[in-house]
């Protein structure tokens, strides 16, 4: 196998009941590679997964006393090697990335199964520039169903509405239907300061969701 961040050749231990049920579990990097990445541990806030306190940390805090309840998990540490691997698929654009979590995020996500997984959608120029969301890339190579309930504001037909309209919205996202489903958990890449996910939570559950989750890859 070839890895797909180093491209260096790495043997891949093949196990009898993998071939025996046809299982594909073949990885996508070397483990030097996977160590590079840091798996948030047993100690982090219960609210939005920042590693290193088991207590409310700070900025759910602040984001409780502005109205939003976090119920945030993440899986790794956006640390150096998380940095690296997204601005080369992001940024430079190789999409074959998207396998390197894809597998975990299936997993993950099977956790949820009553849910209905919404990714985060990108604006129309990223869209442009980029060719692909990293999210649902990131779903589609594991044919995760997702719904798309979701679009940036920015892309919605501006002449459609009217100035007075326009100067009013200052949300970023609008909602595509109009009966959202009870529960839902909103995929991300990355949770920085959280107010992407938390300006999603308040639009579902102004629409009355009681149960609104959310999910990235790094914190
Ligand atoms: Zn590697
Ligand atoms: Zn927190």
């Amino acid at each position: 196998m070839t890895c797909l961040l180093c491209n260096q050749e790495f043997q891949e231990k093949i196990r009898f009941c993998d071939i025996l049920f046809f299982r594909n579990n073949s990885r996508a990097i070397c483990n030097s590679c996977s160590n590079q990445f840091e798996r948030i541990g047993q100690t982090h806030c219960p609210n939005c997964y920042r590693q290193g306190t088991d207590m409310r940390c700070a900025d759910c805090e602040l984001w409780e006393k502005k109205g939003h309840k976090v119920n945030h998990r993440a899986l790794y540490r956006y640390n150096l090697a998380m940095k690296d691997y997204f601005s080369k698929y992001k940024f430079e654009g190789d999409l074959v990335l998207g396998k390197v979590f894809a597998k975990e995020l299936k997993k993950i996500l099977s956790e949820y199964h009553d849910y209905t997984i919404v990714p985060v959608p990108i604006s129309d120029e990223r869209m442009k520039e980029r060719q692909f969301n990293q999210v649902t890339s990131m779903l589609d190579y594991e044919k995760i169903s997702y719904s798309e309930l979701l679009i940036r504001s920015d892309s919605e037909k501006q002449s459609s509405r009217n100035r007075q309209e326009r100067l009013s919205n200052s949300t970023s996202f609008l909602l595509t239907e109009e009966l959202v489903p009870e529960k839902i958990i909103v995929v991300d890449d990355i949770y920085t300061t959280g107010a992407t996910l938390h300006e999603i939570t308040s639009l579902f559950r102004a629409k009355g969701v009681q149960n609104v989750k959310t999910l990235s890859i790094a914190r």
